[in-house]
């Protein structure tokens, strides 16, 4: 039901972990199944140089969680906000659709944490 991509990023998922002092922090859940994500970002000149995430969560939480990292390392903050939780489903393979909701949750949680660093710049 899973593609290999999916359980690739599920069993070995890349950037797990916290930043200290991270600049922005970007935490959502969903009731559904109890997933929560939580993103964190260092940014430099308006660029996402490191991210970490931890979730707990099923296996679609913690793979769209493990992706978005991926996919976000290098990138300015408004190329960041651009990624939309299609695109991080579409970057795995698909997920089965009883498990969309989950993919939800990457792209939302780097949202929040692109907002939470401008906020916290003041801009
Ligand atoms: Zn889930």
């Amino acid at each position: 039901m899973y593609t290999d991509k999916v359980m690739d990023h599920f069993t070995n998922p890349r950037n797990v972990g916290e930043i200290k002092d991270a600049a922005g922090v970007g935490e959502v859940g969903n009731a559904k199944c109890g997933d929560i994500m939580r993103i964190y970002l260092q940014v430099e000149n308006d660029i996402i140089t490191d991210v970490k995430f931890k979730t707990f969560g099923c296996g679609a939480a913690i793979a769209t969680s493990s992706m978005v990292t991926e996919m976000v390392k290098g990138k300015t903050l408004d190329e960041a906000l651009e990624i939309s939780n299609q695109a991080v489903a579409e970057a795995l393979g698909g997920l089965p659709p009883a498990k969309m909701h989950c993919s939800n949750l990457a792209a939302d949680a780097l949202h929040e944490a692109i907002k939470d660093y401008i906020a916290k710049k003041g801009k």
